[in-house]
């Protein structure tokens, strides 16, 4: 046997030793790339492939190629559909691998394997099996039959076609470039060799494969030691756009839906396959005023696509009301044209609402919900320097309940407790809604009344009295009269700051109490 078959048996045993290595490491790494299990079975089958190859190379008969030829038919023809398999979980695109597609992947195969091993009977894959009369050893010529030829058109497309996606997501992905390219060579190396094998242009017509494989081999080994190759897998966009959780909305320039994700869908349910090329406002999504609404007006779209917005809305869904944050940013292309824009939701509504409960009980009282005596201190001092600022009138009415210690005594703490619920209640109707109405101590309330007079300020508080006087609580032990005494105060010139403005109110309900209770006092500061 010459030297360089030698060698070249040398090589191919050095291949399928990397094959089984690679078969036991996929076997035992710790992965969640779902394509781990098809390189374990690709690398077994590399590995009867160039095993059997070898012994084909070191055999001396016709009898025994034709054997090793069979074992190496256990192999072969399973890699290019193994290779189609791992590209296809690589790219994330496995949802196409189902129970009852998977099968027709190894269809061929399976009758290649047939074929060659009753090929004796029909000479259906090889029409003729010779040793060749010029090379140094006994190595095989064989004249194609139809099955072989389905064989290998087989194995081409599965590369050509795990070749194709890999370049389209190769062009398509700024990550992952390398490990993709790594793909790439170990599919297209050894089809280019196939092919210069098929066309004769190989030394003795010797099949190049198994020696390219210990390349491509030795490629997947670096790839895993240096890029975490089968252990890190790229995660297809489109399968990270249908699982987020945040709703997404691709809108054109125009404002058109272009795209949106199953969260949007969940969030606006006026959002389904119809939405597709309408305007995003026919949806009736409140997309925030100097967007694309005032963006015609404005005559240049463009600009005012390009800003990125962050708001919040609240949408009811029928009894339900959710709060979304949105984040609406443009989306350029490669080529720095816009394209239109990006529409993220994100639910904030347990925030928000949580955020609301908060706010509730840091500014009201919890008996009454009208404010409590911090938050009426702010606002109210907010509405007396606006009004002072304006030059306009404003009154303090300081009210507090009668006897109030008996009714407690008397009809137990409950009572007493629903006793001011009912005032309040009977105080609301008077209430304006530039008011400001809230709890300034035990039984003890107050109203800030911008852009009243004295007078007018007093015939409320005496509307109120009266209400109260004329509105009993019912209990169960029968109807209880609660009545109030009021002081009322006018800041009638600037300068009175609030705390003035309560003390001069607090002096006139002492008069009120002094002079009999349920009655109303006035005061000018
Ligand atoms: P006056 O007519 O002089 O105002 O007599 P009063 O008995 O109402 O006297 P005062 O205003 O000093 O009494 C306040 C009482 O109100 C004392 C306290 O026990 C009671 N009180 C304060 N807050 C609450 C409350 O939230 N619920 C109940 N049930 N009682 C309260
Ligand atoms: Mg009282
Ligand atoms: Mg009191």
């Amino acid at each position: 046997m010459s030297t360089v078959i030698n060698n070249y048996i040398v090589v191919v045993c050095v291949s399928g030793v990397m094959s089984v290595l690679l078969c036991i490491y996929a076997m035992l790494v710790k992965t969640t790339f779902s394509g781990i299990r098809t390189f374990v079975w690709m690398s077994l089958f590399c590995a009867i492939y160039t095993f059997g190859f070898a012994f084909e190379l070191a055999s001396d008969s016709l009898a025994e190629i034709k054997f090793w030829l069979t074992i190496e038919y256990l192999g072969m023809p399973f890699i290019a559909p193994c290779c189609l398999i791992l590209v296809f979980h690589y790219l994330d695109m496995s949802r196409f691998l189902t129970r009852k597609i998977l099968p027709l992947f190894f269809l061929i195969p399976v009758i290649t394997v047939v074929t060659i091993s009753t090929n004796d009977f029909h000479h259906l894959f090889y029409q003729s099996l010779y040793l060749r009369s010029d090379a140094p050893t006994p190595l095989v010529d064989i004249v194609m039959g139809k099955g072989y030829i389905l064989h290998g058109c087989y194995t081409f497309a599965c590369l050509f076609v795990g070749g194709i996606l890999l370049i389209r997501r190769l062009i398509s992905s700024s990550a992952y470039r390398k490990q993709i390219l790594t793909m790439l060579i170990t599919l297209y190396v050894p089809m280019t060799g196939a092919f210069l094998y098929l066309m004769g242009l190989t030394p003795y017509g010797m099949d190049p494969v198994p020696v390219l494989m210990s390349f491509t081999s030795g490629l997947y080994i670096w790839s895993i030691l240096s890029m975490g190759m089968l252990t890190v897998a790229p995660i297809a966009r489109e399968n990270i756009f249908d699982s987020m959780r945040d709703g997404v909305i691709v809108l054109d320039i125009n404002d058109h839906v272009v795209d949106y994700n199953p969260a949007a869908m969940r969030m606006i349910p006026v959002l389904d396959a119809s939405a597709i090329g309408k305007s995003i406002h026919d949806i009736s999504f409140p997309l925030k005023e100097g967007q694309a609404a005032n963006a015609e007006k404005s005559g240049n779209p463009r600009t005012q696509h390009l800003e990125q917005d962050e708001y919040e809305i609240k949408w009811q869904n029928g009894s339900e009301t959710s709060y979304y944050q949105i984040r609406s940013s443009p989306v350029i292309k490669r080529d720095g044209k816009h394209a239109g824009r990006t529409i993220i939701m994100i639910d904030v509504t347990e925030r928000t609402l949580l955020h609301n409960e908060l706010h509730l009980l840091a500014t009201t009282d919890g008996l009454t919900g009208i404010y409590n005596r911090t938050c009426f201190m702010e606002l109210c001092r907010k509405a007396l320097t606006d009004g002072q600022s304006k030059g306009g009138t404003f009154c303090l009415i300081l009210l507090d309940i009668d006897h109030f210690k008996s009714i407690n005594d008397t009809y137990g703490h409950a009572v007493g407790d629903r006793a001011i619920q009912h005032a309040i209640a009977l105080c609301k109707p008077f209430i304006r809604t530039e008011d400001v109405f809230g709890r300034y101590g035990g039984e003890e309330f107050v109203i800030g009344l911008p852009d009243l007079s004295i007078d007018e300020a007093g015939s409320i508080a005496e509307q109120i009295r009266s209400a109260l006087a004329s509105g009993p609580l019912l209990t169960p032990a029968g109807p209880l009269v609660i009545t109030a005494s009021f002081g009322v105060v006018e800041a009638a010139t600037a300068g009175h700051s609030l705390e003035a403005l309560l003390s001069l109110a607090d002096e006139a309900l002492y008069q009120a109490k002094r002079t009999g209770r349920n009655n109303v006092q006035t005061a000018l500061a």
